[in-house]
């Protein structure tokens, strides 16, 4: 039996990889794919420690980092996906698509999450292209241009909220009439002159060539459309989580994410209780914010909290 598994190859499960090679647990480290999700960015600037870099050799740098300590005390299954976690005597058993299965004492769930894709043409040809998923990431490269911001819940306004800082004007898309976003941001939001609301609209189609220079926008009672001349297009249309093959071990939120103590990473279970030998880091937990950097640090922090449990346990 092992001291770890490791679900994940981005930022959070690298780090953990590698701390737990630094901290001599006998780990198996399970990965679909490795780099994660800005794998597909052009260029991410804040790495911290580098100032620019493609997503794709992020994506080589961490494999890189976790190849020089893979070997005598992390073993990596790369190119498999984990369907199957359960509890069995002792530990856990993680199972993969292609039927490996490993088992361990303790836990790190760090398979991140997958965008929830604008599903209308012109958005995928669009996608880097104008249109991003990321505003944290791309939105200083917007300054004073008008862009769109597809989604009307908290994420759309905290968007829309982080756009006014740079964009010229920002105009917000809802499907409904009602936002779903906390009162105080939308007020916050509308108070700036440069912001709009079109609630109870759908964008139909995303128009550019090479780059985005429309979003177009339907009325969802006459179902009249409009073109929106904009040259970003930000969709905050939620998160789809991996970790459906965790939920009968923890708890997950409404959007599927996993629950943890903050402190530690520890994962609680569905009594409200920590789950003894669960932890889990980055996209795919409770955490308010998702960046690189966070996912890395929370997986340190759970690999931290996971060696004191084994060599107390
Ligand atoms: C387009 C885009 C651009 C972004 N740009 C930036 C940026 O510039 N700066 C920034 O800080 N953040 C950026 N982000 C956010 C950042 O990518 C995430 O916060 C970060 O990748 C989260 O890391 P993670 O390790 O938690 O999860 P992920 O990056 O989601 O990685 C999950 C990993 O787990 C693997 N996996 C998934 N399911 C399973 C399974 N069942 N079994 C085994 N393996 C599995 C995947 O293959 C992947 O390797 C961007 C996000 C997007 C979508």
């Amino acid at each position: 039996m092992n001291d770890l598994i490791v679900i994940g190859g981005g930022p959070a499960g690298v780090a953990a990889g590698v701390y737990a090679a630094r901290k001599h647990l006998k780990t198996a480290l399970i990965a679909e794919e490795f780099g994660g999700q800005s794998t597909v960015s052009d260029g991410i600037e804040n790495w911290i420690g580098t100032v620019k870099i493609p997503g794709a050799d992020l994506a080589k740098a961490l494999k890189g980092h976790l190849d020089a300590y893979k070997g005598e005390f992390v073993e990596v299954v790369e190119g498999e996906r984990v369907e199957r976690l359960e509890a069995i005597d002792g530990g856990y058993r993680a199972t993969t698509n292609k039927g490996a299965k490993r088992e361990a004492r303790a836990v790190l769930i760090a398979s991140g999450a997958t965008r929830r894709k604008l599903p209308v043409p012109g958005a995928d040809e669009l996608e880097n292209k104008g249109l991003t998923y990321c505003a944290s990431c791309d939105g200083p490269l917007f300054s004073g241009q008008d862009v769109a911001v597809v989604g009307g819940g908290n994420a759309g306004f905290e968007t829309a909220l982080q756009l006014l800082a740079y964009a010229k004007s920002v105009t917000l898309i809802h499907r409904h009439k009602d936002l779903k976003a906390d009162a105080i941001t939308v007020e916050k939001a509308l108070a700036n002159t440069g912001m709009r609301v079109f609630a109870g609209y759908e964008p139909v189609e995303v128009k550019g060539s090479p780059f985005v220079s429309a979003l177009v926008i339907k009325n969802r009672d006459t179902n009249e459309t409009q073109e929106l001349p904009v040259t970003g297009v930000f969709v905050e249309i939620g998160v789809l989580p991996n970790t459906a093959y965790a939920k009968d071990i923890v708890a997950v939120d409404e959007v599927g994410r996993v629950k943890v103590d903050a402190r530690t990473q520890r994962a609680y279970g569905a009594d409200g209780a920590l789950v003894p030998g669960v932890w889990a880091a980055g996209d795919c937990t409770d955490e308010l914010y998702h960046q690189n950097n966070i996912a890395a640090g929370d997986a340190v922090k759970a690999l931290e909290d996971i060696y004191l449990w084994v060599k107390r346990n």
